[in-house]
Parts: structure tokens; sequence; C-alpha cells
């Protein structure tokens, strides 16, 4: 290392040590890339095509739900349409043992990364690691865990593993959990529940750990459960002093922040004077965490360039061999820098109290270069069967075929040492901005992970409870009092809590609130479009900064859960955003088409007085959104609330006169929909009605809407939105993970109460008992109660009313299907427990009927199309799904399944602001969507002035 007595060259170390890895690595390849036959070819290919890697991959993806041999020929040549191999492989898995050949090759690629589940295998495992020498963590990875049952099964694994090691008395035992794997409502909105729930899974896990002496190393999983996976460890950590056991966590070098928060653990430890493993990695889930991020309008959690993040791998290594003896390092890479730079760093110090990780099967030559320099080696072996460990197979092959694989550059492609021991240079790393859409961001949803966002979310449900039992006085300027007709406003989950007394409006009162818009209307229609942005920006701006205040409201009102009402304020801060926007486009005058002598100019303009109907579903976010596309137009508007949700409706109604809209520009009305409603619909003077509610009322303003009556001038527009009968197809190769997730969020939140909720499920037969099976488990692990308490995702439904047309409709489906699944629900408040039925004809009134309520009707089909022509058997055209992983049954349903909006392969609820127009066809609705770049449009009408400027034959220079 050269001459003693200078300051030793760091960097020289690292390289010294880095070339001899390499030189001792270059004797061997990764048996991944020594696969020989089919499985060595196509992974070979892969390496050289990144679009064929993507095709394998999602192959892959599929297999494991793949029954027959067809199915798999069938998918293998779909995914690999186009590409060189698919000739071959194509031809070949048509036939029958090919297809099995390629399961078995597959099966093969697996077990090269994971490990069977079994007692033999885990002791042949261990026998190969010890000729390294290694010793191991043992890891069931699995698939999503979504109900108790599950969560059990995992447990049971976990002792089975424990079982594993103590039988054959393995030397430093060590076990890997993730903990959400160890409840099926690991949620960050509910901390304290949520490590409850694990904790009590952890109880019977840890005797047998510490009965070891082992370490139990707690995973890290996505970024927004990070503070919920450190708290529960700390809740660990309280649980079990004794020191019979080593308590390890992970740490994500990727992390922005991560060597702020490193350093608080190691501070932690010190504190608690309590030795505990860390485990360095760089983090495995950088795409995910991108892209959840850009979809939620949330900054993002990692580092953009990835030689930042190897830099600060390096910061974070040397925190943890500064640390002392309270921190035992785990160096988890297969980068040869990053080993390198730790054994070097750990040969200046004198480090032995330490130890590099490695993955099963990744970069074996490279584990057996780094034994020789005498450091411990731990493999990280996954356990488990093909389809429980695909979404590990797939990362791993990903990170072992990838252009920035540093397994792929050291042995495949050969890379120069000198560049692959180079320190890392982190460029310049781009802020990324948020992809704007036209200057329109969909405001971001609440991260519920942050204990800021909880305490103030909980902190306006008080300041709003304070305010329970005030009065709501109508505001229509000049009309007659009289003796106020009040209506009080129960909360759904206590409903014997008066929210606040809301005053109803007589016909004249309304017929007063006509006159003012129409006196209103002709200014207002002359303010520039400018103008009429710049207020509904005021007040967008104003709702977001009470946007907790808001949303607590619609919790007590509509009984929407935290996120639920967060996100319906969300959207109506982005609908009064966007459709200012959208008056901004349409502008004023444009010309059509002139001639020299013929000046052709066309203008939007406003239709007049308009009523807003609204439902008390999305309370907020859809009055704010008719009523704001409306008024961007130029329209004079009087909204007319349901009477479930006019609490809200008067907050909003407030919040615009403060913005500094006039106040007869935009009136609240509230009033009954069968008087206040029908009389503001059938009013001579009333030039629009937006509407959306159910198709029952719909049809009946269509039909009063049409009359022509004494004095009225104009034909009336109407715009609709009316219900839905949502159905999602889970197709054979459907990944159920997501399926069940997806349809339970999608059939069950907010109670079912969503236009687009889903309200039947079609299920191709080889997976329906599956899927049902599951879904019923993961519904089963819902916690019901008061949606105020973040605990629960389930409350009670709207009204006493809704509850018994529910209850009834339940009746029916048991008459016509056979009942599946019931819930349980508490006694007080409007609850009905949801229901799952089965067997369900496609005649059945519970298969065609809107129930609006916590209900499934889960059909049977027995293929693709026939799910589709059963989906589409329908009055209705709002939403609709699908779950399939078959490229041409994709196409098919994109062509075919024409509902007003298709998920695929996601839940069907949600719908964002200029992402997702929404709205239906069919009985659904008119048509147009709300949120779409035509929504504005229909509160207008097109006027156009053709000018002849021709004089005596002479054309004005200007147009000449
Ligand atoms: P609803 O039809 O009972 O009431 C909607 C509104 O219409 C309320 O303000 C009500 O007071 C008013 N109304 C009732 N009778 C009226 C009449 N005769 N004349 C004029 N107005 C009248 O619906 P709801 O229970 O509030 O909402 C649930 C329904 O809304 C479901 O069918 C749901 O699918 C539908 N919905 C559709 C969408 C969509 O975008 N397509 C969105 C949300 C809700």
């Amino acid at each position: 290392m050269g001459d003693p007595a200078r300051k030793p060259d760091f960097e020289g170390l690292v390289h010294e040590v880095g070339a001899e890895l390499l030189r001792r690595a270059a004797q061997a390849r990764p048996s991944l890339f020594d696969a020989r036959g089919l499985r060595g070819r196509a992974l070979a290919r892969a390496m050289q095509d990144e679009q064929l890697r993507a095709a394998l991959f999602r192959f892959v993806d599929t297999l494991p739900q793949l029954r027959t041999n067809g199915e798999i020929a069938e998918h293998l040549r779909a995914y690999l349409r186009g590409h060189t191999l698919a000739g071959a492989w194509g031809r070949l898995a048509a036939s029958v043992p090919l297809a099995a050949a390629v399961r078995a090759s597959v099966k093969r690629v697996a077990r090269n990364f994971l490990v069977e589940e079994t007692p033999p295998a885990i002791r042949r495992t261990l026998a190969g690691l010890s000729r390294v020498p290694a010793v191991a963590s043992f890891d069931a990875v699995g698939e999503a865990v979504l109900s108790e049952a599950e969560a059990d099964r995992y447990l049971e694994r976990n002792l089975l593993l424990l079982d594993c090691l103590a039988r054959d008395r393995v030397a430093a035992p060590n076990l890997s959990i993730k903990l959400s794997a160890l409840t099926p409502r690991f949620d960050r909105i509910d901390p304290e529940g949520s490590c409850r729930r694990v904790m009590a899974r952890l109880e019977q896990l840890m005797p047998h750990i510490q009965a070891l002496g082992a370490t139990l190393m707690v995973d890290m999983e996505q970024h927004d459960l990070k503070p919920l996976v450190l708290d529960t460890f700390r809740a660990l950590l309280d649980r079990f002093p004794g020191r019979d056991w080593l308590p390890g966590i992970v740490q994500q070098a990727y992390l922005k922040g991560a060597p702020e928060e490193l350093g608080e653990l190691i501070d932690e430890a010190r504190r608690r004077e309590r030795r505990i493993c860390i485990r360095l990695v760089k983090g495995a889930y950088w795409d995910t965490e991108l892209a959840a991020a850009a979809q939620r309008g949330w900054p993002e959690p990692v580092l953009l360039d990835k030689a930042q993040t190897d830099a600060q791998f390096e910061r974070m290594v040397d925190l943890l061999f500064y640390a002392g003896e309270r921190i035992y390092p785990a160096i988890a890479s297969h980068n040869v820098r990053s080993l390198a730079y730790a054994i070097a760093r750990a040969r200046m110090h004198n480090l032995r109290a330490w130890e590099v990780q490695m993955l099963h099967g990744m970069a074996e030559p490279l584990m057996h270069a780094v034994a020789a320099t005498g450091v411990r080696i731990r493999v990280y072996v996954p356990t488990g069967d093909l389809l429980c460990g695909i979404a590990y197979l797939i990362r791993r092959l990903v990170e072992n075929t990838a252009n920035t694989s540093i397994v792929r550059q050291t042995w495949l492609e050969r890379r120069d040492p000198a560049e692959l021991l180079a320190p890392p240079w982190p460029g310049a790393a781009s802020a990324e901005e948020p992809v704007s859409r036209d200057g329109f961001f969909n405001v971001p949803a609440l991260d519920f992970s942050r204990p800021e966002a909880r305490e103030a979310f909980a902190a306006a449900l008080d300041t709003v409870r304070a305010q329970f039992g005030a009065s709501y006085p109508l505001q229509i300027a000049g009309a007659q009092r009289g003796h106020p007709d009040v209506q009080e406003s129960a909360s759904p989950a206590h409903p014997s809590t008066i929210l606040g007394r809301v005053e109803q409006a007589s016909v004249p009162q309304a017929a007063r609130a006509v006159e003012n818009a129409i006196a209103a209307f002709d200014k207002w229609r002359t303010v520039p479009a400018e103008e009429r942005a710049a207020l509904l920006r005021i007040a967008a701006d104003l709702m977001d900064r009470r946007r907790h205040e808001l949303a607590a409201w619609e919790v007590f009102e509509a009984a929407k859960n935290w996120r639920e009402a967060d996100a319906d304020v969300a959207e109506a801060i982005d609908h009064l955003r966007y459709y200012a926007a959208q008056a901004l486009e349409i502008g004023d005058w444009r010309t059509t088409h002139s001639f020299p002598g013929e000046r052709n100019d066309l203008r939007y303009e406003p239709r007049g007085v308009t009523v807003v109907i609204a439902p008390w579903n999305f309370p907020l976010a859809i009055l704010a959104g008719m009523t704001s596309a409306a008024l961007a137009a130029g329209n004079a508007v009087i909204m007319k609330p349901a009477q479930a949700a006019q609490i809200v409706a008067h907050r909003f109604a407030a919040l615009l006169r403060e913005a500094g809209l006039p106040a007869t520009v935009c009136q609240l009305v509230a009033g009954s929909g069968g008087t206040i409603g029908e009389f503001l619909v059938e009013h001579p003077a009333v030039a629009a009605i937006a509407f959306t509610g159910s198709r029952e009322v719909g049809f009946d303003i269509l039909r009063r809407a049409s009359a022509m009556r004494p004095g009225q001038r104009q034909i009336k527009r109407v715009v609709c939105e009316l219900g839905g009968k949502n159905a999602i197809i889970v197709d054979g190769d459907a990944d159920l993970d997501d399926a069940v997730a997806d349809t339970l969020s999608s059939a069950f939140g907010y109670q079912g109460q969503k236009c687009s909720a889903a309200s039947r499920v079609i299920a191709v037969d080889e997976i329906h008992d599956a899927f049902v099976a599951r879904l019923a488990q993961a519904l089963d692990a819902w916690d019901y109660g008061p949606p105020e308490d973040p605990r629960f995702v389930f409350g009670p439904v709207i009204s006493a009313q809704a509850k018994t047309r529910i209850e009834r409709w339940i009746e029916t489906g048991r008459a016509e299907a056979k009942l599946y699944y019931r819930g349980r629900v508490p006694a007080e408040g409007f609850y009905v427990a949801p229901a799952i039925f089965i067997d369900v004809d496609p005649s059945a009134r519970i298969a065609r009927e809107e129930i609006f309520g916590p209900v499934l009707s889960v059909l049977r089909a027995r293929s693709f199309e026939q799910a589709l022509d059963l989906a589409l058997d329908c009055d209705y055209a709002l939403t609709g799904g699908v779950f399939s992983r078959l490229p041409k049954h994709i196409e098919l349903a994109r062509n075919r399944f024409r509902v007003g909006d298709l998920y695929i392969n996601r839940r069907i609820t949600g719908a964002r602001v200029g992402v997702q127009p929404f709205g239906g066809m069919g009985h659904s609705g008119t048509g147009v969507q709300a949120g779409g770049p035509d929504y504005v449009k229909q509160f207008m009408w097109t006027r156009v002035v053709s000018e002849n400027t021709l004089r005596h034959g002479y054309v004005p220079p200007q147009e000449a």
C-alpha cells in the first residue's frame, strides 16, 4: 500500500481490494448465466433485447396462473409475437410436451433464486452454503396478504423455518420478516392498530427467535410504510428487551435523507444500550416508488441518479462502521465497487464484527471472492413456491438482466475493472418537475403516513365538532322570510347527533332565486373569461387551505372515511382549477375562416340560468364540479344540493362568496328534490340543468325539462350523470393479488355508494372459486365503525331509508342467488353488513339493477368472451373493469367493453380530473364526461357573426 508514513490512500485500497475480488470472481460465472438449452438461450436473448425482456418477464409473471399447456402456449405466443424467439418458442410451446418444458424451465430459473420450503431443501441449501463458507437469512416470500387466514399462513411458514433452523442447530440463525405480511391491514393511517395487529403475531414468533438466540431482521417495504415499519420495530424492542435475540432492520440507501435517518437509528441503539443489526441495501423498489409518487403527485422519495445512490451507500457504510459496538453492520450488495469500499473501510478500522449479505442465486463467484477475503458472508435465502415467489423472481430477473445490472456488467460485458471500480460520480441530479398537463396538476392526496397529516386531520375533526348544531339560514337576496322550514342534519354514524339546522327554501323563495339569477346573468356573461377563471382559482386556493376542515365535515355528514373525504375535497379543487383553465382556452371570439371581404367569427356563449342538482355521495366534488363548469362558462348558477349533504354545500357556497363571486351569480337553494328540485327544473327561465343522481330522477328531469312551458324562450340543455351497474371481469389468468384487492376497494369502498362502484363481478370458470374465496376472506379482515375513527375502513350508509332499501335488496338476493358472505357491523348507526352473492343468474334483479350499497353479485362465465357478453348485457354503461394478462383479451375489452371509463388491471373507482374524464352512456348519462376537455362547452352554445366587409369593391387593407 505504498509508504506507510504517508496518509493511507483509501481509494487505492478500494481499488486493490476490488481488483482482487474481480480477479477471483472472473474464474466462474453466476449460475444464472451458465444456463444452457431453452432457458439459457432465452435469457441470453433477453439481455440484448429490451422489449423481448419485458415480454418474457410479463409471460413469466402470468405463468403460475396458467393451468393447461394450451393456456401456456397461448400466452407465450401472445407475448412473444413479433420477436425473433416467437416463432421457435411459439411453435414449440404449442405442442403439449414443450409447454410443459417451458413451465419446468421457468421453475428451474425460479429455483435459482427461491428455495423450496421443505426441511430437506433448506438443509441442502445450508450444506451448500457451508462450503463457501456462508451463513443464511431465510425469508418466506409470498403473495400479498389480504386476509387473516393468509397472515396466519405466513406466520406458520415462518414457524416452520424456525423449526428447521432449530432442528439443524444452524449457526448464527437469522430470519427476515415482512411486517405487512403479518396482518391484512398494515395501514399507515392507523399506526397503533397496525402495530398491535402485527405484534399479536410477532408474539407467537418471538419465543422461537429467543430460544434460538436468532436475529430477526425486519425488512423495509415501500417508502410510505417506512414510518410504520420503524414504529413497529421500536415497539418490538420495547416488548422484547432481553439480550437473547438480535433485532435487525433494513435501511435503503436510495431514499432521500437516508443517512440522516440512519443516524437517528444509530443514536437510538446507543440510547437504548441495545445492539441492533442494520442491513444496508440500495433498495429494490425504485421503479415502483417513482410510479407511485408520480401517480399520487407526491415528491419522489428516491434519488433519481444511480451514482448518487451509490455515493450515499458509501456514506452510510461509513456511518455504520463508525457507529461503534451497538451496531452490527450487514452490507448487502452485489456491486464490486460497493463491496470493495466496505471491505477496505473495515480493514482500515480493523473492524471484524460485520458481514456482507448477498442474495441466493445472484453473483455466486463474487460471493466466493468475498468469502476468500475472510469477511463473513450471509446469503439471503428466499423460500416459497413458484406462485408465491413470482414477484420476487421477476424483480431478480430484471435486476440481473438490466443494462445497468452490475452482475451483467461484471460477468457478461466484462467491463474494464477501472470502470467498475471507479468512485460513484453523482451527476447533477435533475429534480424532475411533476408532469404538467397544460399547466394543470391534480392536487395530491394527503400522505397519512406522516404524523403531521394525521394530527392536522384529527384537529380539523375537533374544530368541526365544536361547530355542531349551528344554524344555516337561507341566503337568497330579496327573498321573503316567513316561518322558516328547518331540516336537521344528522350524522349517519350517530343518528342522535345533530350536525346543524339547515333552512329549506319554499317555492316562492326558489322563484326569487331564479329572478336574482336572471338579473345576475346579464352582467356575469360579460365578465371576461380571465376574471371568471381568476375567481374560481381563488376559490380553489381557499378550498386547499380549508382542505382538512371541509373533509372533516364530509366525515361527519356523509360518513366518508378520512381518505375518501380527503379525496373528495382534492377532486373538488381539481374541478375548480381545471374548468378555470378550460374557460381560458375557450376564450372569446375566434375566426372560423375568413375570406377577403368576408369576416367569419364564432364565439361560445353561456346559456343562462343553470340549475345544478347534486347527489350526496361526493358532496363537494360533484357539486363543485358541475357548478364551477357552469360558472366558468359564464352562467348564473342555482345549486340544489342533496338533503343528506347540505352542510357541506353551505360551506362551499360561503367559500365562493369569500372568494369574491357575486352572491347572486351562484346561489344555494336548499330543499327537497320533489318540490324545489322539480320547481327549478320546470321553471321557464332556466336554460340548463346539470344533474348527477339516480336514473329514475334523471329520466324524470329529462322528461320535465323537454316540455315547453308558457313564457319559455329556449330549449333546455340537460347534462345528466346517472347510475351504474358496473362489472369487473376476472379472467382465468388474472393476477389474484390485484384482482382481489382492487375488486374489494371498488365494490365496498365507501360502502359501495359510488356510481363507479363494482356491483357485478363476472369471473371466468377456472378462477371463480379461488377468487371468491379470497375475496370473502379479505373482506372479512375489514373493520367496521364510525368514519371519524381512522381505524375503520367501512362505515354506515347514508340514511335509515338507504339502509332499509339495501337490506331489502339483500332479501331479494337471498331469493335469487346464494349468499356467500355477510359481514358484521355495529348496532348503532345506519350500518349494512356487506354481502357477496354467488351463482347469480344474469337475469336476476340483483344482476341488473343499481343497488347503491355494499352488495356484490358474482356471475360465472365459461370464457372471457362470454364474460364480456354478460358485462355488456346491461342498461347502464358507466365504468367497467378487466383483470387479464392475455394481450388479446385486453385488446378485445378495449374495443368491445364500451363503458364511459374502462379500467384494466386496476380498481375501477377514483377517476382523476383531467386524467380520466368521468361519465357514462346508455342509461348512465348523456355522454360528455366531467373533468374532460368538452365538459364546459355543454353549458354554452355557439354563435357566429359573418360580416361582409366589402364596400363598393374596396376591401379594407387589413383583410386584403
Ligand atoms: P337522487 O337521484 O336521489 O338525488 C340526486 C339529487 O336530485 C338530489 O339533490 C335530490 O334532492 C334531487 N332530486 C330528487 N328528486 C328530484 C326531482 N324529482 N326533481 C329534481 N331533483 C330531484 O340520487 P342520490 O341518492 O343523491 O345519489 C345516488 C345516485 O346518484 C346513484 O344512482 C348514483 O349512481 C348516482 N351518481 C351518479 C354519478 C355519476 O357521475 N354518474 C355520480 C354520483 C352519483
